[in-house]
């Protein structure tokens, strides 16, 4: 018998953990892989966003706003090697200048820090780059998320938490005010705890239907958007993050680094139906194409593949976007139950955030 199961060890079910554990809830993580934070939580841009895209009234926009806070507080206590490069947004046509201005407005109205910035402010350290015009947003930043996962393991452990590895959560059955949960390690076994709380990603569609009388109309369907990066090799011309202004998925591809100062860009958008990390090469001349619109001089003998990450989207392709998905007893009504789905970007940086939120829904 326990306080709190969490059903998955990436970065949002370790910060929920850590943050439960050290409120003093006995808390054990369920995590199928070998590592934790292997799945969704390692195959992104490392971006610590500052939560401008999103509308007001977004619990993503809430928690970005507040995660990006936290994460950089956390990063230099725990010692965790990040980087606030800063980000400049540029547009490349009419069109996209007018989408510029829109979320010039959409950030101030998130209370972010902003602005309008001049060609020559952009080029001094950027040179090579072509637009129309720029935004400047200073809090965004990159960070190491092997040793952000570290560090929250690390804490949870402190707070007398454990996180399972390579422990499969099957189903859950809920008994008066406590829930049996089967996993499968080495062999199968049952827990009991008290709370029970759904963090794992891709496979939350799954996870829902084995939970007894979880409502289906409830569940979410999954929709995978596959994103690749290619890494550029040699010395990065760019000392800031650079992003084209955004498609209606993804933020474009756009450029980010690696804390040893390595240049990728990426990634693009291609839904999927089933989960594949697999590297398709011929994409290389669709991103020429792309980031040759904003930096012409590109060397295109110099981009590599890199690697692929899948959103958990629960936004339909031709949808607008969703906010994250949190529900508690008022929406699928079993108690003690708490359900997260759809925590795509800005997840990562979200998550201290989340873990917070969570704890006080509890
Ligand atoms: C291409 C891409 C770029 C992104 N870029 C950024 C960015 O720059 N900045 C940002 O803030 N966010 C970004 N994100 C979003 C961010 O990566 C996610 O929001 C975050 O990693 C989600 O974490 P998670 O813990 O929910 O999911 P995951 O990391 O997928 O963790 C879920 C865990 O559950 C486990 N699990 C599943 N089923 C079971 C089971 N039955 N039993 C036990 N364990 C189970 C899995 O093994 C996995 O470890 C990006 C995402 C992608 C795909």
């Amino acid at each position: 018998m326990t306080d709190v199961i969490v059903i998955g060890g990436g970065v949002i079910g370790l910060s929920i953990a850590r943050e439960l554990s050290s409120s003093g809830k006995e808390t054990i993580v369920l995590e199928k892989n070998e590592r934790a934070g292997d799945v969704t939580s390692s195959r992104n841009s490392g971006v610590i966003h500052a939560g401008i895209y999103y509308p007001e009234n977004f619990l993503k926009t809430k928690l970005c706003v507040h995660g990006n806070r936290l994460i950089y507080e956390y990063a230099k206590q725990k010692k965790i090697n990040h980087k606030k490069y800063g980000k400049f947004i540029i547009a490349s046509n009419k069109t996209e200048l007018l989408n510029l201005e829109a979320i010039f407005n959409q950030g101030k109205k998130n209370n972010v820090e902003i602005s309008k910035v001049e060609k020559e402010k952009v080029l001094e350290n950027n040179p090579g780059l072509i637009f129309l015009g720029a935004l400047y947003s200073p809090s965004s930043g990159v960070i190491d998320v092997p040793e952000y996962v570290t560090a929250l393991e690390g804490d949870i452990q402190h707070s007398g938490g454990l996180i399972s590895l390579r422990t499969s959560f099957l189903n859950a059955k809920k008994k008066k005010d406590k829930f049996i949960i089967s996993c499968l390690a080495e062999e199968e076994f049952t827990i009991e705890s008290k709370y029970l709380i759904n963090c794992s990603g891709l496979s939350n569609e799954l996870t829902l239907k084995n939970i007894e009388d979880f409502p289906e109309d409830k569940i979410y369907k999954n929709y995978y958007a596959k994103g690749h990066y290619f890494k550029y090799s040699g010395k990065s011309p760019f000392s800031n993050l650079i992003y084209p202004v955004s498609g209606q998925h993804s933020l474009g591809i756009h450029v980010g680094f690696d804390l040893a100062g390595g240049m990728r860009f990426g990634p693009d958008v291609e839904f999927i139906n089933e989960i594949d990390y697999s590297f398709n090469e011929s994409l290389k001349s669709k991103f020429i194409e792309s980031i040759s619109q904003y930096w012409p001089e590109i060397n295109t003998t110099k981009l590599h593949p890199d690697y692929t990450g899948i959103r958990p989207k629960i936004t339909k392709p031709n949808e607008k976007m969703k906010d994250f998905s949190i529900q508690t007893f008022a929406d699928h009504g079993i108690k003690n139950l708490i359900n997260l789905q759809g925590i795509e970007s800005p997840g990562l940086t979200s998550s201290l955030a989340i873990g917070k939120f969570v704890t006080n829904l509890l």
